[in-house]
């Protein structure tokens, strides 16, 4: 496969775990995406095999240490082309835009951390990128790094049947999706709108922004303020 996800944990038994169930899996046993799953605890050097120690300075938990992960990485020996990853709540959140982007390269290292996270020197010295996946705490990188995978190997060419799903979703133009609606055409005494049984192309493409609008304006005003400024630099000139 030429898309390869690289992932380094602790837990290496929790992949695929749901990556290799429906899309994803069945992209993953037909050979469109590689999986290579490292465990960090196999570059520990002492008889307990530890990779963690106190946090310096004190206070609650335990750091993954910098030297033995900086081993793994490099027992990776990822091309040099591959972006670096470390999941991370501190991280820059992921969005559609960035993941566009990794899905269209030739596939990340992923670290997840665990435990109270991990020494700052090897995130520097190994030039790892933080990604977070949204402001709330996990107990440890591997969900996330799924989360990251499942949403580039979607967009992986021959993974989705229609190509056009990924260009008209939420967040392909700033916007949140539209309502989605199929038969039954009454449900519950609630019907389908009328547009979109009109077979009035036009007015349903007009429907379904106006939707979009109104959804991304009243639950993400952080997006619509951010569609206001493009809109207004546009027609600025
Ligand atoms: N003490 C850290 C902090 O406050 O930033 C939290 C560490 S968390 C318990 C353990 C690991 O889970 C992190 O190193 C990271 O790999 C992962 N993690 C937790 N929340 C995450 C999020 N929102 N996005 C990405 N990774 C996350």
């Amino acid at each position: 496969a030429a898309w390869r996800a690289t992932v380094l944990t602790l837990f290496p038994d929790m992949f695929p775990g749901p990556l290799g169930a429906s899309l994803a899996g069945r992209a993953l046993t037909g050979g469109l995406w590689a999986l290579e799953t490292r465990d960090i605890r196999a570059s520990a050097t002492d008889r307990h095999r530890s990779v963690d120690d106190t946090p310096a300075g004190g206070g609650p938990g335990m750091v993954l240490r910098a030297d033995i992960l900086a081993a793994a990485i490099d027992a990776a020996a990822v091309a040099p082309d591959r972006p670096r990853l470390l999941m991370s709540p501190r991280g820059r959140p992921l969005t559609q835009a960035r993941v566009l982007e990794l899905a269209a390269g030739p596939g990340p290292l992923i670290v997840c951390g665990r435990f109270e996270g991990i020494d700052q020197r090897v995130i520097e010295a190994r030039a790892l990128e933080e990604v977070s996946i949204g402001d709330y705490v996990l107990s440890g990188g591997e969900i996330a790094a799924m989360a990251l995978i499942d949403a580039c190997v979607r967009l992986l060419p021959g993974v989705m049947g229609k190509q056009a799903s990924g260009t008209e979703e939420s967040f392909s133009a700033g916007l949140l999706e539209y309502p989605q609606y199929t038969r039954p055409q009454e449900f519950e005494g609630r019907q389908i709108p009328e547009v979109l049984i009109s077979g009035d192309h036009a007015k349903v493409a007009a429907w379904r922004l106006a939707q979009s609008e109104a959804l991304t304006a009243a639950r993400r005003p952080d997006l619509w303020a951010g569609k206001a400024d493009r809109t207004k630099k546009a027609t600025d000139g």
